[in-house]
């Protein structure tokens, strides 16, 4: 027989205590109904406080409705008869829009229609960074932009598949400038006259006909964003662009459309490209599987083509290769080192080098997304063709103030992707000299090279990170080692310093940025110039309050189809589900308003819950 230790009873009780042990453990019959009492009483507590609050909550709610309801009676407001007529003047004798129709209106506003005018052109990510900066009372702000809307551009890719909705992407530039009793005008800039101070603008009147007016202005910025590079493609009419919300309700109406199903050619697999192949993949994935018949899915085809060797090819090598695995498991047709060389109504052409050869292929597909790579917007252009010195291809050229080179200093300032900062060091080089050159012998010494290289940075900041080793420069320089740089050693090395400066890339993150730096600038100028105008002294100048302009990257996202890949500079990160739902946290959090933010967590759920909007408006 077994010991009764091996299976652990040698420890047991005696039967007696056994059964007298349990008997203790068990409650007696009162506890147990005392505690069940207190449980279900606690239970009826939380459930009742549930429903109170439910209760209050939607009364709050049907509260406010019914207090949004009200009638406002306004009689008899003031209304000055130069806003209904306006005088005509300026060199085409337009008419002068000096007065706006609520000037008059109250008090406040007939104080800040004496304030120097503020007109900034445009309603994108500029033009909102100089909103949320400015302060209330610093100018008489107009803000002239052909939407009445500001659009969140980083997500035009989802809206056009039916990821988000459109309304979800957009805010009344009206009521964001209303905490600044701004006024908005509903026009296309078309023309700018420097001397007399006066922007022409192209309108619509209530009949449906366009009508040009002037604006005039004191200060003037430049906010018109830009329009898609052609590269001299033929073709072009056949595709879709991706720049405004009209674009994405286009593309949408086309991917709705089940009989043109068929293959869909994005051409640049720059950030936009990729993350409108990856909505368009994902589309295809999740809901043309679920609510379209199945050839379908067998019947689409993904195709993007890129002119560089990879795609995301201003990211990470690793950014890089992830996104072009994830793709190619997807069954993305990722086309690299090639140039689309036509777009016709039903294909695609383009070439690729094979054997030092150039090869012509052809893909058949009535859906093209083009997306190479951003132009001058007409505006711009004509901005840039009233200035000789203005000879960029893409943009206009500002200092490090952001102001326009060749306008009158500290009037006009352009900004986001309308502009590009001046990196040209050498095209400063005799007025540095100038500068440095204290005991004006023809040579800079290290005193003196310092002290250009202070000049340098404050004109061209971005130069800073090439100029930190002050003395080796110099010494690199000073071939002949007289400590001294000659114009002969000094010109070469402003031409290296200038070959590794690059301009700001065209991102919603530079024309944000520039925006609150121009709205912050602003108000200071204003402030001190009240104070100099009170102690009729001269006033400020850009450089009186602000040092030039500083771009800090804060870091590249994209979405690559159920996940996302950030590019911090030196750190990459780069994942599915939880880099996706960290992509879509930024951008939460970098919505213009608290409802935008809401619609959009509202659309992210019902994609969730019931797949994307499938219907064709
Ligand atoms: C699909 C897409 C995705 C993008 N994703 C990202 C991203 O993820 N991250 C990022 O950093 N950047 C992104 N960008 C780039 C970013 O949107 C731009 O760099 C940014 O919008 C530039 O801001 P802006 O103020 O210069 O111009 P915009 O934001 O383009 O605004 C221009 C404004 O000017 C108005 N306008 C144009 N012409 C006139 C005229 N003649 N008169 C009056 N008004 C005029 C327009 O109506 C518009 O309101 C994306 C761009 C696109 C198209």
């Amino acid at each position: 027989m077994l010991p009764a230790h091996r299976f652990g009873l040698a420890r047991l009780p005696p039967p007696s205590s056994f059964r007298f042990s349990s008997t203790v453990a068990q409650p007696p019959p009162r506890r147990l109904f005392h505690r069940t009492r207190l449980v279900v009483r606690y239970t009826g507590y939380l459930a009742l406080s549930s429903v109170f609050g439910v209760l209050v909550i939607g009364a709050g709610i049907f509260v406010h409705d019914a207090l949004t309801y009200t009638e406002k009676h306004v009689d008899r407001v003031p209304v000055s008869p130069l806003a209904l007529h306006p005088e005509r003047g300026g060199p085409k004798n337009l008419p002068v829009v000096r007065v706006q129709v609520d000037d008059e209106q109250d008090e406040e506003n007939v104080k800040l229609a004496e304030k120097p005018r503020l007109v900034i052109v445009g309603g994108g990510w500029g033009a909102m960074g100089i909103l949320k900066t400015l302060h209330v009372g610093d100018y008489h702000v107009t803000v002239v932009s052909s939407e009445t809307f500001t659009t969140f551009t980083p997500l035009l890719p989802s809206a056009a598949v039916g990821t988000v909705q459109i309304r979800s992407l957009i805010e009344p530039i009206r009521k964001i400038i209303a905490r600044l009793r701004g006024h908005f005008v509903q026009g296309k800039a078309v023309d700018l006259d420097m001397k007399e101070r006066l922007l022409e603008v192209e309108t619509m009147t209530p009949d449906g006909k366009t009508a040009n007016v002037y604006i005039p202005y004191d200060k003037l910025v430049i906010a018109v964003g830009s329009t898609s590079s052609t590269h001299g493609v033929p073709g072009l009419e056949n595709c879709f662009q991706l720049k405004t919300i009209a674009d994405a309700q286009s593309i949408r109406r086309r991917i709705m459309e089940r009989k043109r199903l068929l293959s869909f050619v994005v051409c640049g697999g720059g950030p936009t490209g990729v993350e409108t192949a990856a909505e368009i993949d994902d589309f295809c994935q999740e809901d043309i599987m679920n609510y379209f018949p199945k050839i379908c899915r067998e019947e689409v085809s993904i195709h993007v083509i890129q002119s560089r060797e990879h795609i995301l090819n201003t990211y990470s090598e690793a950014i890089s290769q992830y996104a072009e695995k994830k793709f190619n498991r997807s069954g993305v047709n990722l086309i690299t080192s090639a140039r689309v060389s036509g777009v016709t109504n039903d294909s695609v052409t383009y070439t690729t080098k094979e054997n030092g050869k150039t090869v012509k292929h052809s893909i058949p597909t009535n859906f093209v997304l083009w997306s190479t790579g951003i132009a001058m917007n007409p505006f711009t252009q004509r901005v840039s063709d009233l200035l000789p010195n203005q000879v960029h291809k893409k943009a206009i050229v500002v200092d490090a103030h952001l102001r326009v080179k060749g306008a009158p200093l500290g009037e006009v300032y352009c900004i986001g992707d309308s502009s590009t900062i001046e990196t040209s060091v050498v095209s400063h080089f005799m007025e540095l000299v100038d500068e440095a050159d204290k005991d004006k012998n023809g040579k800079i010494d290290f005193d003196e090279w310092k002290f250009m290289v202070e000049r340098i940075k404050s004109r061209i900041p971005m130069a800073e990170d090439h100029l930190t080793e002050v003395r080796a420069i110099f010494d690199l320089y000073d071939k002949d080692k007289d400590n001294n740089l000659s114009l002969n050693e000094l010109l070469p090395l402003l031409q290296d310093v200038e070959k590794h400066l690059t301009s700001l890339p065209a991102t919603a993150q530079v024309a944000s940025q520039e925006g609150k730096y121009i709205g912050r600038k602003l108000h200071k100028l204003a402030r001190k110039s009240a104070v100099a105008q009170l102690n009729n002294a001269p006033s400020p100048k850009d450089e009186d309050v602000s040092k030039p302009f500083r771009y800090l990257h804060l870091g590249s996202l994209a979405y690559i189809g159920n996940a996302a890949v950030f590019d911090f500079g030196g750190h990459s990160f780069m994942g599915g589900l939880a880099a996706m739902y960290a992509w879509r946290s930024v951008y939460w959090n970098e919505q213009v308003s608290a409802r935008t933010r809401g619609l959009l967590m509202i659309d992210w759920i019902i994609r969730g819950v019931w797949g994307r909007d499938l219907s064709r408006l």
